[in-house]
């Protein structure tokens, strides 16, 4: 495959061998001086309150002495941490920062804003709404905030706490307009019963929330407030679902859908909602992607059962295998279920993928067809992922975290929804209604971030680096997309590469890429010639992995590559790949033993993101490099097994 070298690429991180070392330098120089200016020349007449002779005196050389060694060891120790910037680190989500960003988070924390309102961060609270509309738009929702029904999005400190913001935001609208009932509200045209009320759509439970503002804008103060406080003293968010639930008997505390491939979080975020574990239901996949039919019947029997479902999620690039739900039919499921009078929100979890929405953009927003994005790829995109892209604009809340594909500093994940006045129900403060001085523009309104975010506190300097970055490389595909489209290329080269290998390895080792990537994560299922018992099978891909993991007791330099490791589990597989999959391998399906730790199929896992991986200015590239070692490995084990 021929691969033309990006040379916008070159400019954008530190680089594998810190290459961009005096640019970086330069910058944090000229950015360091201007802060000081900055202090210097905020109130000039204040003499300094730090002698000059300070330096000299023993406190404080000695308080200087301990802070120099402590950062001595500090630095020394962290030169153990995991080569995330090296092409040779292929494990977990993780590469290089980009420089835009890494400067800008490290320009702003001396300033150290405060992003919980705008009091304690008047710049980077209005850069992290604006960075909310730059993800709306990278996403497909309305991202002007003139337009009533704009999007909103907010930092959060990771993509597990954006998922429970989705949660957050689902509970309270559909919620709400029981609440409206319970608490009687004359006049706004109510649903007749409770189950009408939990099973509104979105846009009817938001148009609901509007008619009521505006009733209460037209009574008179007193009695706007006697109602909103009658209608805050239904609502679930002060009554606890224990006892929201046992007033509203014809209703049953709502489940959550997700694919069994959901992160781990999902069941964090259900905890902490108070809902439980017990009601997120997860649902089998196709090659690890969501089963669109096991939906349709979980679907069905909640209509039978009148048993409500706050919540679809679909997956937008499994963590573990990269695979992506198809979000379309997700879609049409609800479709479906509306006619039986069930209505849920759909989520998409796509803290990993969510960045590669800027592949399928144009610089005006609009959506390319999948046969432009095509053109500069062998297979991606499949029909399934175009399409999936395409119905994101449709869905009601994304996760996507910029400290993943966005190349970002840790502590920036995101959450949106595509229209904010439901936003309102999550407000701390119930002023969402005209008392005097609740503001009605959008970005006056959302400069009391805290108000609405899970979390309280948090730093500005994350939302000033995702800001600089989008600015500097635009969420569309003439710009960012040209790294997410490395990582593509990097995934197809390594696919491709691995079919080779396959057939290099006949008679030493059964070799295979266990379902097709769908994005630009790649697995290798791995089996020892002649060996059919899965139990040997893990060992074997458990030594392997032993090579390739992080190891902290063990000098850095020892180490060739870094990939991670996860599992093939049948019910999260389903019996058709199973079968498929071990028979491919040599495997006798019947040695897969459940209740064991052979209960499952260990495989190697290689996140393709970093973006020097097909470095062609050194004739090889490390996609090779990496095949090569595995190679070696893999003699050296089958040769000690014989001996
Ligand atoms: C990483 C990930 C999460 C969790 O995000 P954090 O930023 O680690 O909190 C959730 N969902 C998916 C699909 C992920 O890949």
């Amino acid at each position: 495959m021929t691969f033309s070298h990006d040379h916008v690429l070159d400019a954008c991180f530190l680089g594998p061998y810190g290459e961009n070392d005096t640019l970086l330098e330069k910058l944090m120089v000229e950015f360091l001086r201007d802060h000081v200016y900055w202090r210097r020349n905020f109130h000039p007449e204040d003499p300094p309150a730090i002698a000059t002779a300070a330096a000299h005196h023993p406190d404080y050389l000695a308080f200087e002495a301990r802070m120099r060694r402590e950062l001595h060891l500090l630095s020394a120790s962290l030169k153990k941490s995991v080569p995330f910037h090296s092409p040779r680190y292929i494990g977990h989500m993780a590469s290089d920062l980009l420089l835009p960003g890494l400067a800008a988070h490290m320009l702003t924390l001396p300033y150290n804003p405060n992003n919980v309102c705008e009091d304690a961060a008047p710049v980077t609270v209005e850069l992290e709404v604006k960075v909310g509309l730059q993800l709306a738009r990278m996403l497909g929702y309305p991202s002007d905030p003139s337009r009533p029904e704009c999007a909103f999005g907010h930092l959060t400190s990771g993509g597990t706490l954006a998922n429970y913001q989705a949660l957050r935001l689902a509970l309270a609208l559909k919620s709400f307009p029981v609440a409206l009932r319970a608490a009687r509200v004359p006049d706004i045209g109510l649903p007749d019963d409770d189950w009408h009320a939990f099973n509104l759509r979105q846009d009817e439970a938001i148009a609901l929330l509007e008619t009521w503002q505006s009733w209460l804008g037209s009574q008179c103060a007193d009695v706007a407030r006697e109602w909103q406080a009658r209608v805050e003293a239904e609502r679930v968010e002060q009554r606890g679902l224990p006892a929201f639930f046992a007033t509203h008997p014809q209703l049953q505390p709502p489940l959550v859908m997700a694919p069994i491939t959901a992160h781990y979080s999902w069941s964090k975020g259900l905890k902490l909602l108070g809902l439980g574990r017990d009601q997120l239901r997860l649902l089998p996949t196709k090659g690890m992607r969501l089963d669109a039919d096991a939906l349709h019947v979980a679907l069905d029997h909640c209509a039978q059962a009148r048993q409500p479902v706050l919540m679809c999620v679909a997956v937008l690039g499994s963590t573990e295998y990269g695979t992506i739900d198809p979000i379309h039919d997700v879609l049409a499921a609800r479709e479906q279920s509306r006619k039986q009078g069930i209505d849920f929100a759909v989520h998409v979890d796509a803290a990993w993928g969510g960045y590669l929405a800027t592949l399928f953009r144009n610089a005006d927003g609009s959506l390319r067809a999948r046969g432009e994005v095509a053109v500069d790829f062998v297979q991606f995109p499949s029909r399934n992922v175009h399409e999936a892209f395409a119905a994101l604009g449709d869905t009601d809340s994304v996760t996507v975290d910029p400290h993943k594909l966005g190349y970002l500093p840790y502590g920036t994940g995101a959450f949106v929804c595509r229209d904010h006045r439901a936003m309102a129900l999550l407000a701390e403060q119930a002023d969402y209604v005209f008392n005097g001085h609740a503001p009605t523009d959008y970005m006056t309104r959302y400069r009391s971030l805290g108000q609405f975010i899970p979390e309280g506190s948090k730093p500005g300097a994350s939302a000033a680096a995702a800001y600089v970055a989008h600015q500097v490389m635009p969420l569309e595909h003439a710009h960012f997309g040209r790294l997410t489209g490395a990582t593509i290329h990097a995934a197809e080269a390594f696919y491709a590469a691995a079919q080779k290998f396959a057939a290099s390895m006949n008679g030493r080792a059964h070799v295979m890429v266990p379902f097709e990537p769908d994005s630009n994560l790649v697995c290798l299922a791995i089996n020892p010639w002649g060996n059919t018992g899965v139990a040997q099978a893990n060992a074997f891909v458990q030594q392997l992995y032993g090579t390739l993991r992080c190891d902290p007791s063990r000098p850095l330099q020892m180490k060739e590559f870094f990939g991670s490791m996860t599992s093939l589990q049948p019910e999260r597989l389903g019996a058709f790949d199973t079968a498929r999959i071990l028979a491919a391998l040599g495997l006798d399906a019947g040695t897969l033993a459940l209740g064991q730790e052979s209960d499952r199929l260990m495989i190697l896992r290689h996140t393709l993101m970093n973006p020097y991986l097909l470095d062609a200015q050194n004739g090889s590239n490390y996609i090779e490099r990496y095949f090569d070692f595995l190679g070696s490995q893999i003699h050296a084990l089958t040769r000690a097994d014989a001996a």
